[in-house]
């Protein structure tokens, strides 16, 4: 049997990624990945955000290597380790505090969707209430309270029924709306006869990456900072995708000015693909009795070490300069594709390393993200529909790296367009 064939005989129905890209992967470096067959891929894909800083980073490879020469301890449940000692006052040195934010440290267990399951629950439990808004489009991960709050319908319906009392809003933007229906239903909320349950929280992305690259604008958010407060609402920021840099800093809101009183952190918090979470708690709402999100894996020591060497990263100053400029590469290659393929390229989407092209139909992007899959490039689609292709190098990239990558991409989007018909006009972002 080939390796496929093992795969299909052995692995659950549920893999996906492997169905559009089944070759068999053995080596990574930065932003390239090899397969087995010596096939050297340039990875617009970042392991879905978990690898914002690529593969195997040598600062990081170098912390972890000698921990583990030194028989530095492992799993420690939540013991103090000397791993996670320097990581906390590591992290709040470098990026809590220059934020003046006095976010207390939750580790719970290792993948988003847990982490979202504790903001949920510590809002439920600070508030005494149960109701949560949340957002067209939102994607929060798999488990039942973050499948209760996303907006897929296909990620919901395995689970259903899910939690009671969500109120879903229209996101910044979705279908022309905006700030009026934040007020709307600021009202609606404070009406008692409006049908609103009082709400434990609101949870959002502030830029939205399953959801298709849908991008908050900073009067939004203040407004939602806003109505959380004046309602009693837990305001949780999900940065689980946008954050750790993604966007241009560490915190997708570092420029809003707006402070969350929980924030969802993980995929590159490692910045190693190890799993890990952190939620981030504002003092006040820290009402846990001990023991209560419990998890076996929330001392993933290994991860400390390399989420603590990250932080060298975010101490120098260059580095957010660095990642604007392949902010700006990807910037200007989205306005090009727009303005040279009309026919099928309709709107720019995301911002700075979380960005890509919505096209006129899924299967042209399913079209375009196939050629350029064949042409060595690893990326996925995203959006409702699946009709965004969503570029989502490490921010880190080599930017000869980059421009090759994105050469490879137009090359695949002029090939759809030539067997694609013309279309609408372009949609300015
Ligand atoms: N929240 C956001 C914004 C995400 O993008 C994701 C995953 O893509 C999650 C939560 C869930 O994270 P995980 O897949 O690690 O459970």
């Amino acid at each position: 049997m080939n390796h496929e064939q093992v795969f299909e005989a052995l692995e659950s129905n549920v893999r996906s990624y492997c169905r559009e890209t089944p070759n068999l992967f053995s080596r990574a470096k930065g932003a390239s990945v090899w397969d087995n067959e010596g096939k050297e891929f340039i990875d617009f894909l970042s392991g879905c955000g978990s690898l914002n800083y690529g593969h195997n980073h040598p600062v990081l490879k170098g912390a972890l290597i000698d921990y583990l020469a030194n028989d530095g301890i492992g799993n420690a449940l939540d013991f103090h380790t000397e791993a996670k000692l320097k990581f906390m006052s590591r992290f709040e040195e470098v990026l809590l505090g220059p934020r003046h934010l006095p976010h207390r440290m939750q580790f719970t267990g290792p993948t988003g969707a847990n982490c979202v399951e504790a903001a949920l629950k510590l809002a439920r439990k600070f508030t005494g209430r149960f109701a949560v808004a949340s957002f067209t489009n939102a994607f929060h991960g798999m488990s039942t309270g973050a499948l209760s709050v996303t907006g897929s319908r296909l990620a919901r319906e395995s689970m259903a029924p899910l939690l009671q009392g969500i109120t879903r809003l229209p996101y910044d933007g979705y279908c022309g709306a905006g700030l009026e229906v934040l007020d709307r239903f600021y009202e609606m909320a404070m009406d008692p006869s409006g049908g609103i349950d009082p709400l434990a929280a609101i949870i959002v992305e502030t830029v939205q990456g399953e959801g298709g690259l849908n991008v908050a604008s900073v009067g939004w958010l203040r407004k939602l900072r806003e109505i959380s407060s004046s309602l009693g609402a837990l305001l949780i920021f999900d940065d689980i995708q946008a954050g750790c840099g993604r966007t241009g800093n560490f915190f997708s809101f570092d420029h809003s000015g707006v402070v969350p009183d929980l924030i969802c952190l993980s995929k590159s918090l490692s910045g190693y693909g190890l799993p890990m979470s952190m939620l981030l708690i504002s003092p006040e709402f820290d009402v846990w009795r001990p023991a209560e999100h419990n998890g076996t894996f929330r001392g993933n020591s290994f991860a400390f070490v390399t989420a603590e060497a990250t932080l060298r990263f975010w101490e120098d100053k260059s580095f957010v300069k660095s990642i604007a400029v392949r902010s700006k590469l990807l910037d200007t290659w989205t306005r090009d594709v727009l303005l040279n393929y009309p026919g099928i390229a309709v709107r720019r989407k995301g911002v700075g390393m979380m960005a890509g092209v919505e096209f006129r139909t899924a299967a042209h992007a399913q079209g375009v993200a196939s050629l350029a899959r064949q042409s060595g490039i690893l990326i996925e689609r995203c959006g409702p529909r699946g009709e965004i292709l969503k570029v989502f190098a490490p921010i880190n990239i080599d930017c000869a790296l980059f421009d090759e990558g994105l050469r490879r991409l137009t090359a695949a989007i002029e090939k759809a367009a030539e067997m694609g018909s013309p279309g609408r006009r372009p949609v300015a972002a």
